[in-house]
């Protein structure tokens, strides 16, 4: 990848399979300084666009990359290492790539200037969006992601509601939790209704799991990240340990998480698919392997097919 200046990977992700990433802005260009982000401080806070990388740049690398490496990818992915919707010609890259490949775009966003009709019309040819919110109230809202002067919180919700009214795709809304800061029982009651509103197809819950912009910005243990998913319902899927920005995840943690969500409940392959955002087909690589070895088994009921725990593993 070294001949490379705006891919990475392609990387292992929990959410996205095989992902190839596409950092659309210069390091920590963000509209956001979040207290736990993983790639430090913001250097340059702002809301103006720009289009800080040559369109034409990131698609010639697009296509190289393509011809060069025939290994099978499951996403291209525009994020990196600032807020990816701040490139001001963000449509063009994804109808770019379109004309380049039919491999799925998704888009990893926090979200903040999706009240922008412009903005929210430049992501409508992703196939998926998976933007955060990790505050409903004014106060939490500065404190965790130290947003840029002039974005409010009412504003981002109304734009991710306005967001979903236009959108097909998938959208696969992202919260965070810090210890202390966004977890107490009257913000996750807001936050439940902002999700009645916002009605994406799942939640990913996370929490600080790299070190953090802030020291004393600190996780949930897994206790408090189940209840927190018990609260907001069927929609919520626990992902800690997934970064939010360029990551890798190992083969081992991905059939670690597989064991650990069933030995909770029995759940078909698209439920699987969808709560760890891991494709259908390279799920099914790591299901068969375990259900050879017995530690799940499938079992048939209704119509579908699910699998649960393997005997072993019960004991
Ligand atoms: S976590 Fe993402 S949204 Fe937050 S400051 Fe870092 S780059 Fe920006």
């Amino acid at each position: 990848m070294k001949s490379y200046r705006h891919l990475y990977g392609p990387v292992p992700s929990r959410r996205l399979g095989r992902s190839l990433g596409i950092d659309l802005v210069p390091h920590k260009i963000c509209t956001y300084d979040c207290v736990y982000c993983q790639i430090g401080s913001t250097k340059e806070k702002t809301l103006i666009r720009k289009e800080y990388i040559p369109v034409k740049e990131v698609l010639e690398e697009v296509r190289r990359f393509l011809k060069e490496d025939i290994s099978s990818i499951d996403h291209l992915s525009l994020t990196g290492s600032g807020e990816p919707t701040l490139h001001s010609q963000i449509r063009l890259v994804i109808e770019g790539i379109k004309t380049i490949t039919s491999i799925p775009i998704a888009v990893i966003t926090n979200g903040s200037l999706l009240y922008e009709e412009g903005v929210r019309k430049d992501l409508l040819g992703a196939d998926i969006v998976l933007p955060s919110l990790d505050a409903v109230s004014s106060e939490v809202f500065l404190r965790i992601n130290r947003p840029c002067s002039g974005l409010s919180i009412e504003k981002v919700i109304e734009g991710l509601v306005e967001f979903r009214k236009g959108y097909k795709g998938q959208i696969w809304l992202e919260i965070l939790f810090c210890k202390g800061v966004n977890d107490h029982k009257e913000e996750l009651l807001k936050i439940k209704e902002a999700i009645d509103r916002i009605q994406p197809d799942c939640i990913h819950l996370n929490t600080v799991v790299r070190p953090p912009s802030e020291e004393w910005a600190g996780p949930l243990n897994q206790k408090e990240m189940e209840e927190i998913q018990a609260f907001l319902g069927e929609k919520a899927f626990i992902i800690s340990e997934f970064g939010r920005h360029p990551s890798s995840m190992r083969e081992r943690d991905i059939k670690e998480e597989i064991l650990k969500i069933l030995r909770r409940r029995p759940l078909s392959l698209a439920d699987l698919s969808k709560g760890m955002g891991i494709p259908l087909n390279q799920l099914s690589q790591y299901i068969e392997p375990l259900t050879q070895a017995g530690e799940i088994r499938s079992r048939i009921f209704g119509e579908s097919i699910y699998y649960e725990i393997g005997e072993e593993q019960r004991k």
